[in-house]
Order: structure tokens, then sequence, then C-alpha cells
């Protein structure tokens, strides 16, 4: 069996999930982004694009975790704004 493609894991709920449910965050070296294309070069982490990923997702900051770094707080604002737009 081969790796289903296109799947990628939420770093809040941990459930693995299309791309296309998930947004994409990217770490290109010391720029953190909301990538909206999906296709940024760096290194990606997701979050699904549910109400409640992104309320524990801006409570907990499980990004900070994965990049090992502490975001500021407007990118995770800016996470839910790209969601909701
Ligand atoms: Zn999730």
């Amino acid at each position: 069996m081969s790796k289903p493609i296109n799947m990628r894991r939420c770093v809040v709920c941990r459930q693995v999930r299309h791309k296309s449910e998930l947004l994409r965050v990217v770490k290109a070296a010391d720029n953190i982004s909301v990538d909206t294309t999906g296709k940024q070069d760096g290194r990606g982490a997701y979050v699904c694009k549910s109400p409640e990923c992104l309320t524990t997702l801006r409570k907990r900051r499980n990004f900070d975790k994965v990049f090992k770094t502490k975001l500021p707080d407007e990118l995770y604002d800016m996470i839910k704004e790209k969601v909701y737009m």
C-alpha cells in the first residue's frame, strides 16, 4: 500500500485529512507565513479549517512547538482570517 497522496495531519486534532480541508502554514528561512497556494517552499504544517481546531490552535499555539519558535499573535489572527475570508 502506498501512502495516500495529498493527505496531511492537523497539528491540533492530529487527524489526517485531505489538503483541501487544511490550511498550510510554512516556514521558509526565518519567515513564517500562511501559504494560501499550498505550494510555497519551506517546512509546512497544517491545521483544519474548522472553527474548533482554529480556536484551539489560537489558545494552545500549536505552531509554536511545531516550528520551535514563538509565533506572533498577529500570525494566529491571520490564520483565522484566511479561513473565514
Ligand atoms: Zn484539526
